[in-house]
């Protein structure tokens, strides 16, 4: 039997074998075939790494490096991201099994995250204090933290490892980065650019492995001085703990059980696409689905219709194919949560008007059918908790404070969608939303410009925009004396 093709960690500029030898399968989800092996870290190879991004901060090549040249290096590497964007579009889709056609816009889009921080690298800088003692000159040093620790997920695997990464590098930090075991490969194919873009060996690293074995000892490495973590709010309220501990900060990008919200006055043709683009799209795998359509009574029936007559349509299949529209979800576990969820959500009595199960395909991956409940109550369990799946809640309201009842009642706060025409009626629901981003009359769109926040138990911290960069440096704050007065005596006071 041929052996899989073997990846190593990346430290130091070097593949480096994991210290106690061990590899763990990663699996193609369309075929439910393994089709590489990562090395599985453990707090051995941790170490290292840490090790290799204290020695490239210290290191003059780095440190020293003016800001504008480290704006340079975060272009040069733009550059070098679109040269492969194919090569790492089509290894994220073998990986997650999300549509080539989706990842190729992402990677089409990578560059940008690296662009707008290069731009921002040479705007980073402290201030001067004015205080009471002209002779007492006070000013600020804007100063990178240290190592940073930046853990992922398996949905979006290089956007939301560039969202951490391009302001860590432009602040002057260093990185180890631990992707999630389910999809390690384009990280790898990507971390060569990094010298090739002319960062000195050391400045990132990776190291592949499982949430345990790797992941918890990058949050308890005393060299590393921040983390900055994308996953679940379970594993994010862990790290959160570990680094409390610690007295380190971290930025936590969690979960999501979001509202799209309908009004009678909106273009419903939009509004069903929107319905339909926030839960379907990636098969509901990101963190801002949609998953709770709440539809005014007066067009309920309506949007209902137009959107289970579309989901139905959707083509399910092989996600390399370009007239697939739904590709499988990623992982097998995840396939059985979405299974075991449905099952619940008719146990609490809802109502699968749509999808429901399995498609029927030649291929043998984790696929699961477009699903539409009706009969849910806001309280119930598939209304509350994540599914992370094609899974949507489609449940009436009656008035724009009923509306605003059932979109707060939750323990997340990501996102939120708004259809209408009523300006106003916009503007009321985008403050009162609890929702860290809130879309009107569109949902999904993001920009490396505009930032990111989840409230309640959906996170801590930004990204994206200018105010990330705050994440990922420290204050200092310098007196010098600038008179010539010899210091007297403190003993002696004066009047
Ligand atoms: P996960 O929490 O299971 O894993 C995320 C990462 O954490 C993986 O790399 C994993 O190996 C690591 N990990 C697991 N246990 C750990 C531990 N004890 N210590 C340190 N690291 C550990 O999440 P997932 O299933 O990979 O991703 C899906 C989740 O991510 C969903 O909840 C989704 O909503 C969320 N997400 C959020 C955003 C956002 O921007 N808010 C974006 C994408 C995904």
């Amino acid at each position: 039997m041929n052996r899989l093709p073997r990846h190593d960690h990346y430290i130091a500029g070097e593949w480096t074998a994991p210290a106690d030898g061990g590899y763990f399968p990663s699996v193609n989800p369309a075929t439910a075939t393994p089709w590489y092996e990562a090395a599985s870290g453990t707090a051995a190879d941790v170490d290292r790494a840490v090790g290799a991004a204290r020695t490239a901060f210290e290191d003059p090549r780095w440190r020293d490096l003016s800001q504008t040249r480290r704006g340079r290096l975060l272009r040069a590497l733009a550059e070098l991201i679109g040269e492969h964007s194919e090569e790492l579009a089509r290894t994220e889709s073998l990986d997650n099994g999300k549509l080539l056609r989706e990842m190729r816009a992402q990677m089409a889009g990578l560059p940008e995250y690296f662009h707008y921080y290069a731009g921002l690298a040479d705007k980073i800088h402290g201030e001067v204090i004015p205080g009471a003692d002209r002779a007492l000159l006070n000013y600020t040093l804007r100063e990178p933290v240290g190592v940073v620790g930046a853990i992922t997920p398996w949905n979006s695997p290089l956007l939301l490892t560039a969202t951490k990464l391009a302001p860590a590098l432009a602040a002057g930090n260093t990185v180890v980065v631990k992707p999630s075991e389910h999809t390690s490969a384009s990280l790898l194919a990507l971390a060569p650019l990094f010298e090739r873009a002319g960062f000195p060996p050391g400045v990132v690293n990776v190291v592949t492995g499982l949430g345990a074995g790797a992941g918890a000892p990058l949050t308890e490495h005393p060299d590393v001085s921040k983390v900055t973590f994308t996953g679940s709010t379970e594993t994010g309220r862990r790290i959160a703990r570990t680094c409390a501990d610690r007295l380190i900060r971290s930025t936590l990008e969690l979960g999501g059980k979001s509202p799209n919200i309908i009004f009678p006055d909106a273009d419903l043709g939009s509004a069903a696409m929107g319905v339909i683009a926030g839960i379907f799209a990636a098969a509901g795998q990101t963190c801002v689905a949609g998953s709770r359509v709440l539809v005014h009574r007066e067009v309920y029936d309506e949007i209902l219709e137009r959107v289970t007559a579309r989901a139905a349509t959707i083509r399910i299949g092989d996600p390399l194919e370009e007239t697939t529209e739904l590709g499988p979800l990623a992982i097998a576990g995840q396939l059985a949560k979405v299974e075991s969820y449905v099952e619940l959500g008719q146990a609490e009595g809802g109502k699968v008007v749509c999808g429901g199960r399995r498609p029927e395909l030649d291929l043998r991956g984790y696929f699961y059918s477009p699903t539409v409940f009706t009969g849910t109550d806001n309280s119930m369990r598939v209304c509350q908790e994540e599914i992370f799946g094609p899974v949507a809640t489609v449940m009436p309201f009656g008035s724009e404070e009923e509306a605003l009842a059932i979109a707060n009642d939750s323990a997340f706060g990501l996102a939120a969608g708004v259809w209408t025409r009523d300006l106003n009626r916009a503007h009321r629901m985008a403050a009162r939303l609890e929702a860290g981003t809130v879309w009107v009359n569109t949902y999904r769109s993001m920009s490396p410009m505009s930032p990111r926040a989840g409230f309640k138990s959906s996170g801590m911290g930004t990204e994206h925009g200018t105010e990330v960069i705050r994440e990922y440096t420290r204050l200092k704050s310098v007196w010098i004396n600038t008179s010539e007065e010899p210091v007297g005596d403190p003993f002696i006071l004066r009047s």
